[in-house]
């Protein structure tokens, strides 16, 4: 199977499978317990929040574990709008139309309840931050939400830009960082953010664990209650999910310490979008191209008047995996929201595809990919037979 779904989940590393089984095994017991079992589970979860604070350049006490990504932004989001003071009234937050639903749906619904009063930035055409139309925005406000890189077009923002002004006008800057944690260098004291989610299955670790990293002194109040991280998220722990976390941490650093691999990946997903739009020359890509401007392992092209949906099943067939970025709702797949936020027109963004490289993406596996893509591409459109 060829697997072009990496912004969805990665494969669990062998090291990230051995720290679960260990976890399962021998520190099954309840950290919270005073025993001699319990206490070592502690410890192993302190060992993988050390782990996980490293990755990210930042100290084990400031991180909260969570339930994954979608449970750190929340707590980030809802934490943050709780903690402030009462004016104005309702809080307003800034954030854009191109944020993961873990964001966007958040805050539709906080803007529906009354609980919020949203303003969304404007993107330009490949899904960037407008930094010019950002500042009277941010006037009045308690808390800005952006992602450093888009999970469907892997677009990083500009968040140092967006951090300084926030920083200038006293708003809370929330980052969804769960696409670029772990595959670029993360340094939490050299940005102006307040906040930062993470999330494991991105790179190479269990699904259903994440943190939310806040900088000290930041005002956050709890959403889910009890006496776990230290009052800040009730629960006890996953440790098995908590020791995957913190192996697929300590793997992540030590890979990124080598340039040269991020390098070589972002050569393989270039080659895979040429081989793809010289067979197909209508096929364009929606987000940045530059290799500055976009993460290394993203690529979102768009084949028009194509269902995205057909030729996902069309891929499935030949064993490749993608996404089409797009919300499947009563069996129809809806044009992703991120994409027409961007202008990409619908009948472009209802055939789009995202594919994206792991780690441990091979040479054989973009040809075959790609390979795989043209020709379903051309039956689809009736050039080659649907059959054979
Ligand atoms: N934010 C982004 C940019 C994502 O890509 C995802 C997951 O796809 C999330 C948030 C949610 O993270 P999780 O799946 O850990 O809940």
């Amino acid at each position: 199977m060829v697997y072009l779904d990496n912004n969805a989940t990665t494969r669990p590393s062998a090291a990230v499978r051995e720290a679960i089984d260990r976890a399962l095994s021998e520190s099954w017991a309840n950290p919270s317990s005073v025993h001699r079992a319990g206490q070592l589970a502690r410890q192993e979860v302190e060992l993988a929040r050390r782990d996980l604070a490293a990755l990210i350049g930042a100290k084990p006490r400031e991180l909260i574990l969570t339930a994954g990504g979608t449970e750190a932004i929340d707590l980030a989001i809802r934490g943050t709008l709780a903690a402030a003071a009462r004016r104005p009234s309702p809080p307003v937050v800034v954030s854009t139309r191109v944020e993961h639903a873990a964001v966007r749906d958040l805050l539709e619904d906080l803007e529906k309840s009354g609980a919020a009063q949203v303003r969304w930035a404007p993107v330009d055409a490949a899904g960037g931050l407008d930094l010019s139309r950002l500042e009277p925005l941010l006037h009045g406000a308690t808390l800005m939400v952006l992602q450093w890189a888009n999970n469907e077009t892997g677009a990083i923002q500009p968040l140092a830009a967006a951090g300084a002004l926030c920083r200038a006008r006293g708003v809370h800057l929330h980052c969804d960082g769960v696409q670029w944690v772990g595959k670029e260098p993360t340094g939490v004291s050299t940005l102006q953010i307040d906040s930062l989610a993470i999330s494991p299955h991105k790179f190479h670790g269990p699904k259903g664990v994440g943190a939310l990293w806040v900088r000290r002194g930041v005002g956050l109040r709890p959403m889910v209650h009890g006496s776990q991280e230290m009052g800040r998220r009730g629960g006890t722990e996953n440790v098995p999910g908590i020791l995957g976390a913190g192996a697929a941490a300590r793997e992540a650093l030590a890979w990124l310490a080598d340039p040269s691999a991020r390098e070589r990946l972002a050569a393989l997903r270039d080659r895979f979008e040429d081989l793809v739009l010289r067979a197909v020359p209508d096929a364009r890509v929606n987000g940045p191209r530059g290799r500055e401007q976009r993460l290394w392992n993203t690529t979102n092209i768009g084949f028009p008047r194509l269902e995205a949906e057909a030729l996902l099943l069309l891929l499935s067939e030949r064993g490749v995996c993608a996404s089409a970025g797009a919300a499947c709702s009563s069996g129809s797949l809806d044009p992703s929201p991120v994409l027409l936020a961007m202008g990409v027109e619908p009948e472009v963004a209802h055939g789009s595809l995202r594919f994206s490289l792991s780690r441990d993406t091979t040479e054989a596996e973009i040809e075959h990919g790609a390979a795989a893509v043209v020709e379903a591409v051309q039956r689809l459109r009736g050039l080659v037979p649907m059959t054979g």
